[in-house]
């Protein structure tokens, strides 16, 4: 008995010295701790620094109802790639697969389409990604041509992931340059910048940087003569990671998908508008004879034939269940209800924005949930202040509203960046207004330049141009 207390106690004391004390960096902690002082010395680091539901930067999911919680909880152990354990949750994810391949109008008749899950977009893309470069190292060998320098065809607003892709795998990135005129991807451009080394295009649909759509029917009709012209066989991958959720609800007649002779893959993330907690993401093939037979293993034993195509072997299932979940309960009608919220709050916030006059929006009209502003030029003139001075102020009510430089060629351009997603409100829209309007009235009557605006200045008084006070 007195043992007993005397560890309980020594216990208690190690713990008091192990949460007053900093937590590791290095080494490997000697001694064990409580659960109850290791949970609070984790969780107090992970505390976060703004609120999920103020935070407009992020695109992905950061809300699910309690039962797609629950679900995801309890299949918290759930490993993806153990079949024999789990063998339901193979069929569901290429059911998954299948209801997206015909969201995007796949041709495929086949029962199990061709597709993949991955962590996210990024996974996705890569797949994409090596789908086509293996496509065209096959072609050329049969051609006997060499096949040492593969290159890929993109906006220069490329995700990141599109520079990894390339530089892992030895592809040259060819970035064709934004203006203010021609804000996306312009076909002609992109096709003066293949040749018989091109492995594909990549157009995006939810430009991450503007929230544009590249015209994908333009680039398949231009490429389509392009190709008859050259004897190329270049395709499209369409980097959907949020208009693959967003366009076959709101714009189920436009043209972007497998509809259209190109487009041989498309990736989407899972954990964006597809409204799933990170992290998931989904690749899919216009046909099964568009994913190299070195990218894919077939398992017979679920009583079908699944292909399974992936970077990862183990992965957690819950976001698949999720996924399915979301599915199940949403519908096709939950789906266009939630994107059209999703859109009319942007919609709205858009317009509101558009009014003030130090601002100007980039774009017009909306096709995806977010849009960027920049500056009014004739205002930016005498402003003593940028735009990052009002990502920090609005910070200061708890809203991350990001303030970021445009891509190469239109660098100069700092611009501002709101995502709206499913857990935002018209009120809260409107609470974000009326920050950022005050945050402007306030900035408006400073009598000296901030220290952002006066950088600002001299990175383009070295670029010649000229401001006043
Ligand atoms: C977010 C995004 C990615 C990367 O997606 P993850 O799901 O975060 O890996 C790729 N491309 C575009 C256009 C994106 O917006």
């Amino acid at each position: 008995m007195k043992q007993h207390n005397t560890s309980a106690a020594d216990a208690l004391k190690s713990d008091t010295k192990s949460t007053l004390a900093t937590a590791p960096t290095e080494f490997l902690p000697k001694h064990p701790m409580s659960p109850e002082a290791a949970y609070r010395l984790v969780k107090d680091e992970t505390y976060p620094q703004t609120q999920p539901r103020l935070n407009l930067a992020t695109f992905v999911t950061t809300y699910m109802d309690e039962y797609a919680t629950k679900l995801m909880n309890e299949a918290v152990n759930v490993n993806y790639i153990d079949e024999t354990e789990y063998p339901r949750v193979a069929v569901m994810c290429g059911r998954c697969i299948n209801i997206i391949a015909n969201l995007w109008n796949t041709p495929e008749k086949a029962e199990w389409k061709a597709g993949a899950v991955g962590i996210g977009s990024s996974e996705a893309c890569m797949l994409g990604g090596v789908a086509a470069l293996l496509r065209w190292k096959a072609r050329r060998k049969a051609e006997g041509k060499p096949c040492d320098k593969p290159n890929l065809v993109m906006s220069a607003a490329f995700q990141v992931v599109w520079e990894k892709f390339c530089q892992l795998w030895s592809v040259e990135l060819r970035q064709v340059p934004l203006s203010l005129e021609k804000p996306s991807l312009d076909p002609k451009e992109a096709l003066a910048m293949c040749d018989e080394n091109t492995i594909c295009i990549v157009p995006i649909a939810g430009v991450t940087w503007t929230g544009l759509n590249d015209d994908i029917e333009a680039l398949d009709r231009e490429l389509d003569a392009y190709n008859k012209k050259t004897g190329y066989e270049i395709p499209i991958h369409v980097d959907a990671a949020s208009g693959g959720f967003i366009l076959p609800f709101l714009q189920p007649e436009k043209r972007w998908d497998f509809r259209l002779k190109w487009v041989w893959s498309i990736s989407t993330s899972g954990h964006k508008y597809g409204l799933v907690y990170p992290g998931l993401g989904w690749v899919v093939w216009k046909d099964k004879k568009y994913l190299p037979q070195e990218m894919s293993f077939s398992v017979n034993y679920l009583g079908a034939n699944i292909t399974q195509v992936g970077l990862n072997f183990s992965r957690p299932a819950a976001q698949i269940l999720g996924q399915y979940y979301n599915f199940l309960r949403l519908g096709f009608e939950g789906y266009k209800q939630i994107q059209q919220a999703s859109m009319d709050v942007a919609r709205y916030c858009h317009e509101q924005i558009g009014k003030m006059s130090c601002f100007c929006n980039y774009n017009k009209t909306l096709e995806n949930p977010l849009f960027i502003w920049y500056m009014n030029p004739e205002y930016e003139k005498t402003a003593k202040w940028t735009l990052f001075d009002l990502q920090a102020l609005l910070q200061q009510n708890g809203w991350m509203v990001p303030a970021y430089t445009m891509p190469k060629n239109i660098d100069h351009l700092v611009v501002m960046r709101v995502v709206v997603r499913q857990d935002m409100t018209k009120d809260m829209a409107d609470m974000l207004l009326a920050d950022i309007c005050n945050a402007v009235e306030g900035l408006q009557n400073l009598k000296y330049p901030t220290t952002s605006r006066l950088a600002c200045e001299k990175q383009q008084h070295q670029k010649g141009k000229v401001f006043t006070h």
